[in-house]
């Protein structure tokens, strides 16, 4: 391919005009081009007559030709080789690969993350909190036109992520030496996009065509083997619990993990909490883990196998001012993630649970600089681990946060055993009932049971 810069043409050129052009730069004769496309677009504006200035790559007949002209022109920095814009990807999957990547939101880098790794051959597996970019039409012409906001789907949340219905804005940078964003482009165009975006600087793609270029990236990645899948149910209510497993079923045949870390704060000092506040963090905490584990639950234990784990936080196990709803919720999770250790230990479902510290959209205000430092994903593999069929506990509980693994335990010290002690006994010996050098962790209640027994019925001997 030849490229041939600095052709000008005056402002509303009849639409010959630029092949004509390229004919004659070229001294060559329609049945010698192939075909060419437009690289640029610009105009100037410095004269009276206002110049449309063209930058365009053209395909011979033939490769002899194309070499003869490159010689015939060597030293002409208006015409040269075209160099390589082509995107190279930077692997393949190999042959029958069981791992699948999760590519989570389907907006533009979503889009672009999971369509490269299709292309690839990996087969993604997309999750979009928000409904189907169709759907969410409705949905942004009743915030618009009728001011009714559904909080799920919208301007922000959905297929296609926020901007869909911006009108498409571009700002192509194709005056990029490295062409870094001419695979963006080129797939735009392939989905649907005006070619001119190829080669304006700044170019619009227009809501309505936005949104079915969406629905064909998605049904390319399809093609290639990736799965997309929206829910927008909340885990807060049965129905959406129910619907949230229903859906991973339907995708993928049956669930073996789920994770429970939906979480929102509505932080207040105890004497300012209304019930309000209260309802809606033990809604998402706990009962959304209720709600989204117990249909797994049921699958997990006919196929006895699961995994389940659980997000509290070191607000509930220790304490965090202003956080009361939080800290019963979280710790409620930790009373739930002990019970269900118990029940589902003989059918080979283990359940644990992760007090993370990181910085996410929910604690980056609390954290502040400091939250830099722990990134999100820097819990995924204790996470990982802790779903995964080899982990050997069940019922722990671990806090993690930047690198940083360690486990949380509830111990009970030694204690003081004293029968028909007085309210005046427990203040004298209060430092031993509190002592902490030696202590128990038990699995289960048997065990403080057990303890007990050994206490108020010793054996004779
Ligand atoms: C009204 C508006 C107009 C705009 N106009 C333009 C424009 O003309 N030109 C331009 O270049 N840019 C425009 N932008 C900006 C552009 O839309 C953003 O830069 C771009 O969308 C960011 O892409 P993203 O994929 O990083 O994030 P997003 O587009 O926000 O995509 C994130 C996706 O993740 C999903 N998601 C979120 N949480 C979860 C979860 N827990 N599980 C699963 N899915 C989840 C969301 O539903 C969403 O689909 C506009 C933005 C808005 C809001």
């Amino acid at each position: 391919m030849l490229r041939l810069t600095e052709i000008k043409l005056p402002l509303g050129h009849a639409e010959n005009a630029l092949p004509d052009a390229i004919l004659q730069t070229l001294d060559i004769t329609p049945a010698e081009m192939a075909r060419f496309a437009v690289f640029k677009r610009s105009f100037d504006a410095r004269k009276a007559v206002i110049m449309q200035v063209y930058i365009v790559d053209v395909t011979l007949a033939s490769a002899a030709l194309e070499a003869q002209l490159l010689a015939t022109h060597a030293g002409n920095p208006h015409i040269f080789a075209t160099p390589d814009m082509a995107y190279h990807p930077v692997g393949s999957a190999p042959a029958n690969l069981p791992l699948r990547p999760v590519v989570v939101g389907f907006g533009p880098c979503g889009m672009f993350a999971a369509l490269v790794l299709a292309q690839m051959g990996f087969k993604p597996i997309v999750l979009e909190r928000g409904k189907t970019v169709r759907e969410r039409t409705k949905d942004t012409w009743g915030l618009w036109r009728k001011g009714e906001l559904n909080p799920d789907s919208n301007v922000q949340f959905g297929e296609g992520g926020a901007g869909t219905f911006s009108d498409g804005k571009l700002w192509s940078q194709i005056t990029d030496p490295r062409h870094l964003t001419r695979k963006v482009l080129t797939e735009f165009v392939k989905a649907g996009a005006p070619d001119e975006i190829l080669y304006v600087s700044k170019p619009h793609i227009g809501t309505f065509r936005l949104v079915g270029m969406i629905e064909k990236m998605r049904a390319e990645i399809e093609a290639l083997g990736g799965e997309a899948i929206a829910n927008t149910d909340s885990v807060a209510t049965p129905e959406g619990g129910e619907a949230i497993v229903a859906s991973a079923v339907e995708a993928f045949g049956t669930v073996d993990i789920v994770i429970n870390n939906a979480g929102i704060l509505r932080d207040k000092t105890f004497h300012n909490m209304t019930p309000e506040l209260i309802d809606a963090v033990i809604d998402v905490h706990l009962r959304g883990a209720f709600y989204t584990t117990l249909p797994a639950y049921k699958i997990m234990r006919e196929k006895n196998y699961g995994r389940i784990v659980n997000t509290t936080s070191n607000s509930g196990l220790l304490g965090n001012f202003g956080q009361s709803n939080y800290g019963a919720a979280k710790l409620g999770l930790v009373g739930f993630t002990r019970v269900l250790a118990n029940e589902g230990a003989k059918r080979n479902i283990k359940v644990n649970a992760i007090a993370p510290v990181a910085k996410t959209r929910m604690t980056e205000e609390l954290f502040g600089a400091a939250g830099d430092l722990m990134a999100p994903e820097a819990i995924s593999p204790t996470v990982a681990w802790l779903a995964h069929e080899d982990v050997p506990v069940s019922g722990e509980v671990f806090s993690v946060a930047g690198g940083y693994v360690a486990r949380y335990f509830i111990g009970l010290t030694e204690g003081w055993f004293s029968p028909g002690h007085t309210v005046e006994d427990v203040r004298d010996n209060f430092e031993a009932i509190r002592d902490d050098s030696n202590y128990d962790i038990f699995a289960d209640p048997s065990g403080e049971l057990m303890k007990l027994m050994g206490l108020l019925s010793p054996s004779e001997d």
